[in-house]
């Protein structure tokens, strides 16, 4: 997609944007934070929360993963990092998660 390059570095008015790139190397850290305290998350990855507020698809995302987090439950370690890309892959590889409670 090297046509929308040119209007992406438009898009990202804001120095800090992380690009969708970083966004996702953070995207389940990010999301378990933002669960629970989403200033804090924004403080946390200011470049992440520049990139969100001007990308859709990374916000669908991160819309998606937080309810999969509530649905699961979360907690320090991050239930996440199994059930995430578990999910994503249409259950391929699944393992049979520790469920803790
Ligand atoms: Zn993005």
């Amino acid at each position: 997609m090297s046509g929308w390059s040119a209007f992406e570095r438009f898009l990202r008015t804001d120095p800090a944007d992380a690009g969708c790139g970083g966004t996702m190397e953070v995207m389940d850290v990010y999301a378990e934070l933002a669960v629970t305290d989403r200033p804090a998350a924004e403080a946390r990855y200011p470049g992440v929360a520049a990139h969100l507020r001007v990308c859709g698809p990374c916000t669908e995302d991160l819309d998606g993963l937080m309810t999969l987090i509530r649905a699961n439950g979360h907690g320090p370690g991050g239930i996440l990092r199994t059930s995430y890309p578990a999910a994503v892959s249409a259950g391929r590889g699944k393992k049979p998660g520790r469920s803790r409670r």
